[in-house]
């Protein structure tokens, strides 16, 4: 909802001002996903160097979006920000509310083109394939355009 690119761009200073230093992909515009009947979404992966924990991530990432007027509704429906953390280095974390890494990254071509932008070799630790490999076995087939 709201001027997207502005969004993005508020939530990566927010980010940026806790985790620090990051490397940035490029901008994807994406078809809703779940939920084809509402406007396109704006993409972006982050990587941050941070020795904090997922948990405490978590925590970070919730507050973001909370500060930048998120309410949770219908799930997949239009919101202001979505932050998801994708992975956590090669850790595996479950918790009743957090799993890393992402349950759904390897069924999300938004997701998976943007990862391999910035490292198409790094290894899924879960699914044991690299993230070139999940885009390539990606059986998604919402648009995803790199602008
Ligand atoms: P989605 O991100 O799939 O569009 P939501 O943002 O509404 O949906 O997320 C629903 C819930 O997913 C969150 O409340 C959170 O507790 C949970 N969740 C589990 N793993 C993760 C993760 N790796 N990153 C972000 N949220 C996660
Ligand atoms: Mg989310």
């Amino acid at each position: 909802m709201g001027d997207s690119l502005e969004q993005l761009s508020t939530a990566i200073g927010l980010l940026d001002t806790k985790f620090g230093n990051h490397k940035l992909s490029s901008l994807y515009k994406t078809k809703a996903w779940g939920n084809t009947e509402q406007p396109d979404f704006y993409n972006q992966v982050i990587i941050y160097n941070t020795s904090l924990r997922p948990q405490q991530i978590f925590e970070i990432t919730q507050q973001v979006e909370k500060n930048m007027g998120r309410e949770r509704k219908e799930k997949w429906g239009p919101r202001f920000i979505d932050i998801d953390i994708l992975f956590c280095g090669s850790m595996i974390y479950y918790s009743d509310v957090l799993t890393v890494p992402h349950p759904q990254l390897h069924r999300r071509r938004f997701t998976l083109e943007p990862l391999c932008e910035l490292a198409p070799q790094f290894l899924h630790p879960v699914k044991n394939f690299s993230l070139k490999d999940l885009l390539r076995l990606c059986k998604d087939d919402l648009a995803v355009e790199r602008i």
